[in-house]
């Protein structure tokens, strides 16, 4: 028989009392901007922590799927990094905080250019440039690509898209007033059906954390081994979701929680403690930043009993690894 695993049974334990506590909590409100997603069941909860040896811990609702939303985002910049580079990405994006809502309406006033790849208009930005340089495969180059960071293949929800595509007059205002500044040179339409497209993508709370972890293992996939970012863009990837991943919320986040991380209107939230570890987690109940209510408690509790903050050096969390591998690293 094979060795218990140290890592699963401790982790699981871990898991099992923050999903135990959080459970109750029903604070929050599902997006509705879209009657797909205001039928979600607002109770699903899910949690997966995997790391770059390709263990993976999960519980609840963690298999079950949702439309990954904004957490596409820094993963669809990681993939424009790697396809024209660092210079070109950045003559089209900036990596500043806004302090505003996802779906702002602006243009940093410095530059022209959006704010930063986690906002709407910075990923519409993204979606642009990279249907510039890939033209019409570049929907399916871009959905192959979460499916290599997810350790499978990935489909679109198609009531979604077509939801997201009939309302989404704010995100076309942002793409008309894109191309108006010369951020793109493609059609506005077809940009917005890529972006679309992209928001549709079903992810289920496992998938997010292999995906965290493929970002965590510097650009590969642990469990197929697969190269699917560069380690230029990892790094460039995690700095922006570090400083503006969690919206308007993201200095308050770095903080307390010190991760770099992406949440989406889906529910879900993507969690990277570097070289060590990918958290995905999903509950739809969303806060007024539109981050998930408790995807955000539950990644507080696994930092704080974890000791995981990117700063916290009083505790082992910055070698994770290296304690669990020698011994308990839980604080409960
Ligand atoms: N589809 C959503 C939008 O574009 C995604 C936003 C989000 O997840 N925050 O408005």
């Amino acid at each position: 028989m094979a060795e218990p695993n140290p890592f699963s049974a401790e982790l699981d334990n871990l898991i099992a009392a923050l999903h135990g506590e959080l459970k109750a909590n029903t604070a929050g409100e599902l997006a509705s901007y879209i009657p797909e997603l205001a039928k979600v069941p607002a109770d699903l909860f899910g949690i997966a922590v995997a790391d770059p040896r390709g263990r993976v811990s999960s519980l609840g609702d963690a298999a079950h799927e949702f439309t990954i939303q904004s957490v596409a985002k820094p993963f669809a910049f990681a993939m424009l990094l790697d396809t024209i580079g660092r210079d070109a990405t950045y003559r089209s994006v900036g990596v500043q905080p806004s302090g505003d809502p996802f779906n702002a309406i602006e243009l940093d006033p410095r530059t022209n250019r959006p704010f930063n790849p986690m906002v709407n208009a910075g990923a519409i930005a993204v979606c642009g440039r990279l249907l510039q340089a890939l033209g019409p495969s570049a929907f399916d180059r871009l959905k192959a690509k979460l499916g290599d960071a997810a350790g499978r293949p990935l489909d679109i929800d198609e009531a979604v898209f077509r939801s997201e595509n009939e309302t989404g007059h704010r995100n076309r205002a942002i793409g008309h007033l894109l191309r108006a500044a010369g951020v793109f040179d493609v059609d506005v339409e077809a940009v917005l059906d890529l972006y679309f497209r992209q928001c549709s993508i079903k992810v289920t709370a496992i998938d997010l954390a292999m995906m965290g972890v493929t970002l965590a293992n510097v650009g590969t996939n642990p469990v197929t081994g697969r190269e699917v970012f560069g380690v230029d863009p990892v790094r460039d990837t995690l700095s922006v979701m570090f400083t503006c991943g969690m919206y308007n919320a993201a200095g308050e986040w770095s903080c307390r929680v010190g991760l770099p991380a992406k949440s989406g209107v889906g529910g879900g939230i993507v969690a990277v403690v570097n070289r060590q570890l990918g958290i995905g987690v999903f509950s739809p109940r969303l806060d007024e930043a539109g981050n998930s209510v408790r995807g955000q408690l539950c990644c507080i509790g696994l930092a704080e009993d974890l000791g995981l903050h990117a700063f916290d050096s009083t505790n082992p969390g910055s070698n994770f690894l290296r304690a669990w591998d020698h011994g308990s690293n839980s604080r409960r």
